[in-house]
């Protein structure tokens, strides 16, 4: 099998998607050290901890109770090379999750057995949906007093609107959570409560009339089981792999991840059953994983990701060919080439310079203010990889600083920050004001936070009359230079210099856009 076509089988690129609370890092914690990249489950709780000390960044992260920093981290399992997406699960940094999304190829559904389905899961859900991407559903916390777990896929079905089809089934719950049953393979897998933290497989039966199994359950637990076992298997969905990759069916597993427990049931079956490397759509064509020439794009970039180095990481999802150390590539926005020489891998949190890059995994690349969000690499085919929007912010702030010198340092702040994506910066044509849109208010705290921790930059924010913005388009030059001179007073250009409508009222927009026929208004842009 040629070299290309054996990397990408052996790839599966996914994220987790919860509601925060239900347990992600947890169940992420458990994954790594299934796949050997740390040696003892609470080292990400340490390195948390570690990290602290060099990165304050993590305070707010503390205070907020929120994680918002996303990171890729990259890990082997059985012979599959794994690329786990990080999604930041607070509802403010839903953009930014939006894109990470279209970098993945599946996704892991974490819910909360006493909580069932949540706010931001649905939220998510939904997201997933529009591109048909394949999930897996973990239940959590069994080791609690939950939901009965008849209910749970009830609630999954109807509320998601999705298939569920059991894979695992959990034998007792609360107290007297014992393990899990696979009803593909038709074996129990009891689990050893004193092993938790280390990656243990538990005791294995392949027979459900075992009577070391008996001798262990109890007559009654087994009885039981047997009874609820015939009761799923005729009330739900059996597990069929083409539902599953077109997004209509989710296997479901049961589990702890505290007490990992079910955790390699569902590693092994996503290894086995989840999708490697899929095509992606461009502007013109699907580009297939397989074609010899190396693209991929940009899903998220992040500024000062290590205060030491203070500079800004471009993620970038390989989607074709391979990537190699010092290779020269296209940027197609900017038809510039351009040498990457020393793009970085994220192992386990850790980044290390890579020598080599297949479909599906994630590398990142020095961003000196070039690189975009959205942004398209090829080895020279003019292509665009679509679906990686940025949306009109719905919340506006006018940044004040508090020492009026300080206005370059606040600017670069403002445009590097604004790079991330997780706030726009809109800079109006009629006056100096530094106007920030972010989808949610906790982002200004965010910014303003880091500008002061990672630009020296004391600045607040205050209310400013705009409702909302709109991206400006017109196939006719005379009637575009008309509206720039008639509504001067409220078009800005945005990070990326693009004309931009400030509307003072949603009023006001309507208005507009009646009058302006031929004018193009967009709440959305893909560069
Ligand atoms: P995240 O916000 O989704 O990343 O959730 P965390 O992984 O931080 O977990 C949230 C809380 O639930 C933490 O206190 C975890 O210790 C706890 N937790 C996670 N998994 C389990 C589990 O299987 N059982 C129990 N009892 N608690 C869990």
């Amino acid at each position: 099998m040629p070299k290309l076509v054996e990397e990408i089988a052996q790839r599966r690129t996914f994220a987790i998607i919860s509601h925060p609370d239900a347990g992600k890092t947890t169940l992420t914690e458990k994954l790594l050290l299934f796949g050997g990249a740390i040696q003892l489950a609470g080292t990400i709780k340490g390195r948390k901890a570690a990290r602290h000390a060099t990165s304050d960044w993590m305070e707010l992260e503390k205070q907020r109770g929120i994680s918002v920093t996303s990171s890729v981290m990259q890990f082997a399992y059985q012979n599959v090379t794994i690329n786990l997406l990080d999604t930041p699960g607070h509802e403010d940094f839903s953009e930014d999750t939006y894109r990470t999304l279209t970098a993945v190829d599946s996704a892991l559904m974490v819910i909360d057995s006493a909580k069932g389905v949540e706010e931001q899961t649905i939220k998510l859900l939904e997201v997933c949906r529009l591109r048909h991407t394949p999930i897996l559903t973990f239940i959590n916390k069994l080791d609690r007093d939950g939901r009965e777990p008849i209910d749970l896929l009830d609630e999954i079905e109807k509320v998601l609107q999705i298939h569920c089809a059991p894979i695992t089934w959990p034998i007792g719950r609360g107290k007297f959570f014992k393990g899990i049953y696979h009803l593909l393979d038709q074996s129990v897998t009891l689990f050893e409560p004193s092993k938790n933290h280390i990656a243990t497989a538990g005791r294995h039966y392949t027979q459900l009339d075992d009577p070391e199994l008996l001798n262990q359950l109890g007559a009654a637990q087994l009885d039981e089981l047997k009874t609820e076992l015939e009761l799923v298997l005729g009330a739900s969905n059996p597990f069929k792999v083409e539902k599953f990759l077109a997004g209509e069916l989710t296997p479901v597993f049961f589990g702890s991840a505290l007490n990992n427990f079910g955790v390699k049931a569902l590693l092994d079956d996503f290894v086995t059953y989840a999708p490697p490397p899929q095509p992606r759509p461009t502007t013109t064509r699907m580009v297939a994983p397989n074609e010899d020439k190396f693209s991929g794009f940009v899903f998220k970039i992040q500024a000062n990701m290590d205060p030491a180095h203070r500079d800004r990481i471009a993620f970038l999802r390989v989607c074709s060919g391979q990537y190699q150390k010092g290779m020269k590539v296209r940027h197609v926005r900017l038809n510039r080439e351009v040498q990457i020489a020393n793009a970085l891998t994220f192992m386990a949190g850790e980044r290390e310079h890579t020598e080599e890059a297949w479909p599906g995994d994630i590398i990142g690349l020095h961003n000196h203010g070039t690189i975009q969000i959205g942004d398209t690499f090829t080895q020279g085919e003019d292509l665009k990889f679509t679906g990686i929007p940025h949306f009109a912010p719905e919340i506006f702030r006018r940044a004040r600083l508090r020492e009026p010198l300080r206005m370059k340092a606040l600017l670069k702040g403002l445009v590097q920050l604004s790079e991330e994506g997780a706030t726009q910066l809109f800079r109006p044509l009629s006056n100096n004001d530094l106007i920030l849109g972010a989808v949610g208010t906790l982002q200004f705290d965010v910014v303003s936070w880091r500008l002061q921790n990672e630009y020296s930059v004391e600045c607040h924010f205050e209310t400013v009359q705009v409702a909302t913005a709109r991206w400006i388009s017109c196939n006719n030059e005379k009637k575009l230079e008309e509206f720039k001179r008639k509504a001067f007073n409220n078009l800005a250009l945005d990070g990326a210099e693009n004309l931009t409508y400030i509307a003072p009222t949603k009023i006001n927009l309507s208005l507009m856009q009646e009058r302006w026929p031929e004018i193009q208004f967009f709440a959305t842009r893909e560069n």
